[in-house]
């Protein structure tokens, strides 16, 4: 069988995930999904190494791994920690990213590097360091975040929406190039979801928000794991080089 289950039998070993990111946030609800779904869960973490911890401590399965994602080196550095740690990966869920909101006048090569490294260099060093692995298992899944704002601009996210629409086209040659291998390759775009992330956000601008979504109010963290959860699941084996979108309704997209 070669979709991803999480658990084959009874005594077989649990897939692995790698996700990204997953101190907090979406990152950390992804970890929560997959691990009720019976996955072994590598946690990553940049910063916060006690969230990280707690994450894990409510897992079945779980380690944590520090990296920052930004350099060019730690990506495959972070991918053979796992592996010699815990195997191979099954699953990798791109989550880690920052935006810095600036208008493009006022932004710098500081800016530009720091979430086009992040946000694509991260994507592309984990999903090339994973590739190998997943060839020779002729499965696996890879799960990028990615942003309703890559889809439709907006003012002050030039280089953050830049980024992400790049994370969108990478995903779909990706899996032009891994679909013979039965690697599932897709993206997640949330809307505007209550994390850290949006959390500094004037009122003024969170209602404006608010109402240009049909639902009338942010996402949570956990409604876009959900999404994660089903694209690494068994009931998207015909899915990929698509983006599931999560964002309650955005009017104008
Ligand atoms: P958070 O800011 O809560 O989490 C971002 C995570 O990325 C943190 O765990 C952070 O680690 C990690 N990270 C950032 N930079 C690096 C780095 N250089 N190396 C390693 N890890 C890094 O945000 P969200 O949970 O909201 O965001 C998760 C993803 O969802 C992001 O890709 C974001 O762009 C996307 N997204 C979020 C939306 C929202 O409305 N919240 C909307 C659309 C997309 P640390 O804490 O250690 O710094």
């Amino acid at each position: 069988m070669n979709s991803v289950t999480p658990t084959q039998s009874n005594h077989s070993p649990a897939k692995l995930a790698l996700v990204t990111g997953a101190s907090r946030g979406i990152g950390r609800a992804c970890v929560e999904i997959l691990a009720k779904q019976g996955f072994a869960i590598a946690v990553h973490y940049r910063r916060h190494k006690s969230l990280a911890e707690q994450v894990a401590a409510d897992c079945d399965q779980a380690k944590i791994f520090a990296a920052d994602l930004s350099t060019p080196e730690s990506p495959s550095q972070l991918v053979t920690q796992v592996q010699q740690a815990m195997g191979p990966i099954s699953v990798l869920v791109n989550n880690a990213g920052i935006t810095i909101d600036k208008l493009t006048l006022m932004s710098s090569e500081e800016h530009y590097t720091q979430i086009l490294n992040t946000n694509l260099g991260a994507t592309y060093r984990l999903s090339k360091a994973v590739l190998k692995s997943m060839i020779k298992q002729r499965s696996g899944r890879i799960i990028n975040i990615t942003s309703i704002i890559g889809h439709t601009g907006a003012r002050g996210q030039s280089l953050y929406s830049a980024s992400k629409a790049a994370v969108t086209a990478f995903t779909q040659s990706l899996a032009a190039e891994t679909g013979r291998f039965n690697i599932l390759c897709n993206c997640v775009a949330p809307g505007y979801i209550t994390t850290e992330m949006t959390k500094d956000i004037p009122e003024s601008i969170h209602q404006h928000i608010i109402s240009r979504v049909h639902l009338g109010r942010a996402g949570t963290a956990t409604e876009v794991a959900h999404a994660v959860g089903f694209l690494a699941s068994e009931h998207a084996s015909f899915i990929t080089g698509t983006t599931l979108h999560v964002n309650g309704g955005m009017a104008g997209f």
